[in-house]
């Protein structure tokens, strides 16, 4: 089972997509996650990473391509898999499509779109960074680049998804337990597409 996870910043996609991940028993892949470990522990990738992710804007396509080809070429990724943050602008849709032809694995099964309106995630976004005062790429200005970029460049692939007929969508604007309920049904009901 294969699944890509969408949705705006601060909709619940980290938190909804590893209980997924764990429910199936298939790994959780952020790109998210993966570029913030490179960049604590200040491998090459990690520091040209930082140079975007602290001013909020997208990691160049080519290096976070290099980096997912190589986890999903590892062996815990090979019977499936969910996408977390990735891809996020229509390149690396095609990019990812590509990947996976060339690595001969299935394509995705399902992309889970979480929807939360933004005047509902802007709040929970900056109650977060209140919290997690170190992340940089969490304060108000950045804050508000990501959600710009997600407008412009993420955005478009739920159209996209929805014409392939992939496209789950889930109400991320309820209780948690309510939200992890219909993201289950939405990745193992047949008749959820
Ligand atoms: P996230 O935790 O998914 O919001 O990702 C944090 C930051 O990592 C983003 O603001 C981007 O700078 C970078 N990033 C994560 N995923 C991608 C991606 N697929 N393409 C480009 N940049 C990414």
């Amino acid at each position: 089972m294969r699944f890509i996870f969408l949705g705006v910043q601060g909709a619940g996609k980290g938190t909804q997509s590893k209980a997924l991940a764990t429910l199936l028993n298939i790994p959780h892949i952020s790109t998210g996650d993966l570029l913030r470990l490179a960049k604590e522990n200040e491998t090459p990738l990690g520091l040209k990473a930082k140079e975007y992710m602290d001013k909020g804007e997208l990691v160049p396509d080519a290096l976070v391509l290099a980096m997912v080809r190589e986890r999903l070429s590892q062996e815990d990724a090979q019977l499936g898999w969910i996408l977390d943050g990735f891809p996020r602008n229509l390149y690396q849709v095609g990019a990812l499509d590509g990947l996976l032809v060339g690595m001969d694995q299935p394509t995705y099964d399902r992309v889970i779109y979480l929807e939360v309106p933004d005047n509902i995630v802007s709040p929970r976004l900056l109650e977060r960074a209140k919290k997690e005062k170190n992340r940089t790429d969490d304060n108000p200005e950045v804050i508000s680049k990501r959600l710009q970029i997600y407008h412009e460049e993420t955005a478009p692939l739920i159209d996209l998804y929805k014409k392939r007929k992939l496209l789950v969508s889930v109400n991320g604007n309820q209780l948690l337990e309510a939200v992890t309920a219909d993201v289950q049904k939405a990745a193992t009901y047949d008749d959820a597409l």
